[in-house]
C-alpha cells in the first residue's frame, strides 16, 4: 500500500508572527519557514507504517512556491520515498489544495492520504476532509492512534468528550494530531541519502485543476495587547477583586 502524506511549507512555529503593514497578510520576507508541525507528524505515522511493513512507499507532496522543494526534502530525510512538488505561485486556499491533491490521488492511487489536522498558518483545518468528500472516501480526523489491519484502519481521535474510536475500509483519508505520535530528528546520513530521492516538479494546470482563491482576505490584524494584571496582598483582597471587578470575556 502506497501513502501520501501532503505537507505544507509555513511560518516555523518559534517565530513570532508579524502581520504586514498593509493589513493584506503576514510577513513572510525573512522569515524562518518550515514544515508544518501536524504534518511533520503524518510523514512520521507514514514512515512507522512503511517500517512495520504495512505500506510499501511513501510519497510526500507539497504545493506551492519552489521553496516547497527544501520541505519535501525534509520530508524524504525522515524517511519518505519520493516528493511531489506542485508549483504555483497562486495563493493556495484549502479547496484549491484539496483538488489538486485529488487529481494526484487519481494519478497514485494510494491506500491511505495522511494529511495534518491544520496547517498553523491559516488554521483551515479543512483540507483533509475536503479531500475525503472529493474522493468520497471515509475519514477518520483528529487521529491519536491509528492501526491496519486487514483493508481496515482503526482510528482513534481526539473528541470534547474523550477518545472515539472509528474503523474504515481502505482506502481512506486521516488526518494526524498532536499526540498521534513524536516526529523523529532527521540523521546526517539519512539527510545526505534523501539529496538522492527523486522530486518531481509540476503545475496545477498538468493535474486540470485551476488554483484561482475563491475567498477574498479583507484584512489582517495583530491580537489586541494584553493589558497589565494587578497585584493584591491578600486572599481577602483577591476575592474582593473577584467579587467586584472580574468580568468573563
Ligand atoms: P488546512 O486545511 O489549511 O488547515 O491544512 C490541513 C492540512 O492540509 C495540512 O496540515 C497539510 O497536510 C495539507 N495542506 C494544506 N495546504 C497545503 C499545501 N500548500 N501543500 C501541502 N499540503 C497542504
Amino acid at each position: 500500500m502506497k501513502i501520501l502524506v501532503p505537507v505544507k511549507r509555513v511560518v516555523d512555529y518559534n517565530v513570532k508572527v508579524r502581520v504586514k503593514s498593509d493589513g493584506s497578510g503576514v510577513e513572510t520576507a525573512g522569515v524562518k519557514l518550515s514544515m508544518n508541525p501536524f504534518d511533520e507528524i503524518a510523514v512520521e505515522e507514514a514512515v512507522r507504517l512503511k517500517e512495520q511493513g504495512i505500506a510499501t512507499e511513501v510519497v510526500v507532496v507539497s504545493l506551492g512556491l519552489p521553496a516547497c522543494a527544501e520541505t519535501i526534502r525534509t520530508a524524504l530525510a525522515m524517511g519518505a520515498d519520493r516528493g511531489i512538488l506542485v508549483e504555483t505561485d497562486v495563493e493556495l486556499q484549502p479547496l484549491a489544495v484539496a483538488k489538486l491533491l485529488k487529481a494526484l490521488v487519481d494519478r497514485e492511487q494510494p491506500g491511505l492520504v495522511i494529511p495534518g489536522k491544520q496547517a498553523i498558518d491559516d488554521d483551515m483545518n479543512a483540507t483533509g476532509q475536503m479531500l475525503a468528500a472529493l474522493l468520497g472516501w471515509p475519514q477518520g480526523t483528529f487521529a491519536s492512534k491509528v492501526a491496519v489491519q486487514d483493508g481496515t484502519v482503526t482510528v482513534t481521535r481526539e473528541v470534547d468528550g474523550g477518545l472515539e474510536t472509528v474503523a474504515l475500509p481502505l482506502p481512506a483519508v486521516i488526518t494526524a494530531d498532536l499526540r498521534l505520535n513524536e516526529p523523529r530528528y532527521a540523521s546526517l546520513p539519512n539527510i545526505m541519502k534523501a539529496r538522492k530521492k527523486p522530486i518531481e516538479t509540476i503545475k496545477p494546470a498538468d493535474l486540470g485543476v485551476d488554483p484561482t482563491p475563491r475567498l477574498t482576505v479583507l484584512k489582517v490584524v495583530e491580537p489586541p495587547k494584553r493589558q497589565a494584571g494587578k497585584k493584591v496582598t491578600s486572599v481577602a483582597e483577591l476575592v474582593a477583586k473577584l467579587r467586584t471587578e472580574a468580568k468573563v470575556i
